[in-house]
This record gives structure tokens, sequence and C-alpha cells, in this order.
């Protein structure tokens, strides 16, 4: 049989199962609730309320593991992509392991260095719009790379290490114009967009770099987008990056890194695949090319860590029937969890309790077809259309499931609504690593503000 034919998988291990509890005094009867390690998610949503980002600690290192072993072979260092979840307990356990970090902003630099402070020399700093003064925050912090995307930025750069009297490491992004498939928004490797620098014109680029005092030409990195699924784009770049750097030694340039950026894609559907296997094919695709240049990998995966190490649980508030089209109300929406309105992107949604058995789980439901929907106001607030799913009942508990990477890091206030908390669990332990924001906090800077 296909795999790829198979139902999506509810449940995704080690941080998502379901568990049984028995019922009543003969304790026959039982139920299933989702758990997140030991800890069952009714609880949570009971204690902590909801909507309620739920991580696990377990998913997290397991899967940063995952990236380590299967590019043992290498020298690496994983540098993980802050924007995809950058809540400061998080960056912490990951620093932990061992983890570098790809940041792409000032303020993402400063919640490393909140973080944990040593962690800034296995920071690399990437984005097109560096201003001045976050140049400046990355050169005294003293960073790993700079990963430079236009002659502007270089220039701006120098100005700024002579000023500090640093110097500082540099790569240049180079766009390799090799075409991914994915959602157009997160396709980064074109001619046409606005990252990097073409790979043709690179060279008389780092030939200007290397003219400068202040900049230390040391690697090439490259980044062709996020949530690619197929490692074939991922090698194509590779292989323009090798040639580069033979042309660039040639050249007299030292090059001694290549950092191959993000964009390891993961399963929403969760049909088949195997973690393991998905990195040890991307590491063999990207290293090949790599083998005979003895270069330091740089790798900044972001969702393929945290995408599935996080449920985002919300609550049914009402059901409601429109000419037939049925509607599920949640107490979650858009500005919690951008991605199905901005992407039209896929999440499983599955009741938290269920009384049939883990694989089946709301098999001995009734199915029905439904969208589930936000409170916000816009058509475009929805979490799934048409979606078959179990019936569910007003006041239950759904999970939204992997909704760990892009989910609390594209959160906003719109319709004035409060950021979820969030929650980390490690075994029978679940912490709260963000507390749920106020409303008052929302408008605290209009009534400080000066007139
Ligand atoms: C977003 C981004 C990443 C991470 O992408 P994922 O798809 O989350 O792995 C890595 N590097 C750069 C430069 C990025 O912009």
């Amino acid at each position: 049989m296909n795999p790829l034919s198979e139902e999506p998988r509810i449940e995704r291990p080690p941080g998502f199962a379901f568990r049984e509890r028995r019922k009543g005094i003969l304790r026959r009867e039982s139920e299933w609730d989702l758990h997140c390690e030991e800890v069952a998610l009714p609880s949570l949503a009971k204690k902590y309320g909801t909507p309620l980002y739920v991580y696990s600690a377990a998913t997290i290192t397991e899967r940063f593991a995952a990236f380590e072993s299967a590019f043992r072979r290498i020298p690496h260092t994983v540098c993980y992509s802050v924007k995809a979840n950058s809540n400061l307990h998080i960056l912490r356990l990951l620093a932990r392991q061992g983890s570098g970090f790809d940041v792409v902003s000032g303020g993402e630099l400063e919640r490393v260095l909140v973080a944990d402070r040593r962690a800034a020399k296995r920071v690399v700093f990437s984005g097109v719009g560096k201003s001045k003064e976050e140049l400046a925050a990355a050169l005294k912090a003293g960073i790993l790379l700079f990963n430079i995307e236009s002659e502007s930025e270089l220039w701006m750069l120098a100005e700024c290490a002579a000023r500090y009297r640093k110097s500082a490491a540099i790569a240049l992004r180079v766009n390799p114009d090799v075409p991914a498939e994915t959602h157009p928004y997160i396709s980064t490797g074109l001619r046409k967009h606005k990252f990097g620098v073409p790979v043709h014109a690179a060279r008389e680029l780092y030939a200007k770099a290397s003219g400068a005092r202040q900049l230390r030409v040391t690697g090439v990195s490259v980044h062709i987008g996020s949530q690619i699924t197929d490692v074939a784009p991922f090698a194509q770049a590779v292989e323009r990056v090798a040639d580069l750097i033979g042309e660039l030694r040639a050249d007299g340039h030292e090059i001694d890194f290549v950092d191959i950026g993000g964009g390891l894609g993961i399963d929403y559907q969760q049909r088949a695949l195997n973690f393991q296997d998905c990195v040890r094919a991307y590491a063999s695709a990207v290293t090949n090319p790599l083998r005979a240049l003895k270069v330091h990998l740089l790798l900044e995966p972001g969702r393929a860590i945290v995408g599935p190490s996080g449920v985002l649980l919300t609550r049914v508030v009402y059901r409601k029937e429109n000419d037939g089209k049925r509607f599920l109300v949640v107490d979650s929406a858009m500005n919690d969890l951008i991605r199905p309105s901005l992407y039209g992107a896929h999440h499983e949604i599955v009741p938290v309790v269920s009384p049939a058995k883990a694989r089946t789980v709301g098999r001995e439901r009734e199915q029905e077809i439904v969208d589930v929907v936000g409170p916000v106001c816009e058509s475009g607030d929805f979490f799934a259309r048409d979606r078959q799913m179990p019936r569910v009942e007003e006041g239950e508990l759904l999970a939204i499931l992997d909704a760990g990477a892009y989910g609390m890091s594209l959160a906003s206030n719109y319709n004035s609504r409060p950021k979820p908390a969030e929650i980390l669990v490690r075994g029978k332990s679940a912490k709260v690593i963000r507390r749920r924001e106020r409303v008052d906090e929302m408008y605290a800077a209009e009534l400080s503000a000066a007139d």
C-alpha cells in the first residue's frame, strides 16, 4: 500500500500521544486523553485556560539530536533559526544542547543573549535589511558570522566595524536561482526574490570585501526557502555554492564556512515519514557536493526542530450552521496562529478527549464536514475549511497540531486579543514559559506615550 494514501496519523510521538483514563467506580468505561509527554492536555487547559500553546521538551531535543546525528561525519554547527519560535526558554533549552542560533533582527539577537550570553559566539546574523544599530549590537556581542546580502550592507558593516574597532567575519548570501516547491511567500532562492546576491555577481563582491580591513571574508551562505520537502533543490543549491567556493579559493579567499540555511520541511499530514530518515536524506544530499572542500558546515533549521513539538489548544465556543454549512467557532484565532490564513497551510486538528482507542481516536463519533473558525472579524480567520472531523460539541477541547513553528512567533494582538500563554512540558512537569498576556498590557504603551 502506498504510504501516502494512508490516513494522517494523529499522534506525534514522543511528544503527543493518547493515553487511556478509566472512568467511574467500576472503571470499565474509559476515555483517551491527548497527552503532552506525561501531562494530560485537559488538565493544562483547566489550569491555564485556552488558547494555549503547549510544547514538548523531549520532542525538541530529539529533533535537534537528529540533526546532530545525521551530520556527525562533517564538522558542523546547528544554528537554530530563532524566528520559528523565539521563546527564551526554548532558546535556553536548545543552547544547553549546544545549539547555535540564526537571528534576523536585533531583537532576536537580544533574546539569544538573554537566554545564554555564551551562545553569542555561535550566532549567525541573516536578513536583507540589518540596520546600523543592529550591526553594531552584533559586533559588540561578538557573533560568529554576518550573512551579507548586498554591497551597501557590506560597506555599512565595514563602517560600523571601524567605528567600534572590531573585525567582522562575513559570508555573502548568494542567490542560487533554484526553484523550490513551496508556498510563494516562503520561497527565497530565485533571481526575482529580494534575498542574497546573484551567484555570478558574487566573485566581484568578494573581491571588494576582501579589500576592507575590518572584514574577514570567511564563508558562503545560501537559504532557498522554507517548508521544502524534496531534498533535490537543496542539493542543487549546494552544488552551485561548491562551484563558487572553488572559484573563490582560486581567487585567493579563505573560505572556512558554508552556511546552507534552513528550510527542511515537515509533514503536516504526518503520513508515514520517519524524521530521522528525512534528516539523513537531507544530510547526504547537502554534504555530498561539499565532501572534498574541507569546510565547517552551518545549518539553520527552524521549523523542522520546533514545528511538531507544539500544539495550540483551543475550546469550541459555539457550533453554528448556515444553510447547511457547519462551523465550529473556537476561542483561538488567526492572531494566535496565522499559518492557515497567510499560506493556506494545513494543520491537523483533533479532539483532545476521545472515547475510542488511540490509533482511531474519534472513530466512535459521527464524522462531519466543518469549517473551524475563530472569532476575528475576517473571513480569512480560519484553521480548517471543509474538513472531515469527528463531531465535537460546544465546550470541548481541540488540539491544532504541529503549531510549534511560526505559531506564537507570528502571533499578534489583532482585534485586541491578548497573546496566549505558553507551556513547556518535560515528563510530568509543565512549566509556564510565557504567561497569558493581559488586556491592559496591550494598551500600556499607549497610556504611557508622551503627548
Ligand atoms: C527562516 C529562515 C530559516 C529557517 O527556516 P525553516 O524553514 O524554519 O527551517 C533559516 N535561515 C534563514 C536565513 C531564514 O530566513
